[in-house]
């Protein structure tokens, strides 16, 4: 094993068991963007003030999302961090990390819940799809499950979940096809009615400048967002995954050994 593997090894296993909580500096980056009157919203509340010719909201504006991909109870800290701050922002839940009670608080005090999608990447790795050709000819199955989910989730949370994220899963990177393409048909959006998915064109035309949380020992993609808070950047969207701010030894170890499950079950 070369000592770049080596590096990545041992960060990952920092990472996931032994980072100390980063909740502090999350708090640190809301404070920031307050005390330069950044204003916040929720990216459903943003896209509807903003879509087609409307223009953008007075101030500089923070878009806060999290993909709550593993770990409820940092999402939920964080969530509690904002909520004492007045921060609005948007939380997409995937199947596996549904909190009906926290979601409904969130929608509650002004933000918003919704879904964190993934039914290409659940069918391919089911069905052993091979290729993007395949996942084309299925897509009809696809998202006909994409469609029983999200009225389930309707029905269970109560919540009206009108805008959604795709999820990004290895399989996808495999195969080179996204989870979005469930709803790049016009005619199926409108019938599970979802106005907007949080990669659309639409959602992401006025935004300045982007930023990814990443795991240690970076952090950020590109770089850290107070830079950019700092300089009075008017539109500044800043994507989060809890698993990266607080360790979760359970969730974390649960969630490393079924991937490797995944992947050995998808490659034999
Ligand atoms: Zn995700």
């Amino acid at each position: 094993m070369g000592s770049n593997a080596i590096t990545t090894i041992k960060n990952r296993i920092f990472a996931d068991f032994f980072m100390p909580s980063r909740l502090g500096e999350f708090e640190q980056l809301l404070k920031c963007a307050l005390e330069h009157e950044y204003r916040t919203y929720s990216l459903l509340q943003f896209w509807r003030m903003t879509e087609g010719e409307k223009k953008l909201p007075p101030g500089n504006t923070l878009l806060l999302r999290h993909d709550v991909d593993t770990d409820v109870a940092t999402a939920e800290r964080m969530w509690e961090i904002e909520n004492s701050l007045s921060v609005k922002s948007t939380y997409f839940f995937r199947l596996s990390t549904l909190n009906i009670q926290l979601m409904k608080r969130i929608e509650d005090a002004g933000s918003e819940a919704s879904y964190h999608y993934e039914e290409v990447a659940t069918i391919c790795k089911r069905d052993r799809i091979r290729s993007q050709q395949e996942v084309q000819n299925r897509l009809q199955d696809i998202r006909a499950l994409f469609a029983r989910n999200i009225k389930q989730l309707r029905e269970r949370t109560g919540l009206p979940m009108r805008s959604v994220a795709s999820h990004g899963d290895f399989i996808n990177r495999r195969l080179g096809i996204r989870n979005v393409v469930i709803l790049q048909d016009l005619d199926f959006r409108k019938r599970v009615d979802i106005d907007v998915e949080a990669y659309d064109e639409s959602a992401m035309r006025l935004v300045e400048s982007q930023y990814s949380d990443q795991a240690y020992p970076s952090f950020w993609i590109p770089s850290n967002p107070t830079l950019a808070i700092k300089s009075g950047t008017r539109v500044v969207y800043v994507l989060v995954h809890p698993r990266h701010w607080r360790t979760a030894i359970k969730e974390n170890l649960v969630d490393d050994i079924r991937r490797l499950y995944e992947e050995m079950k998808y490659s034999i």
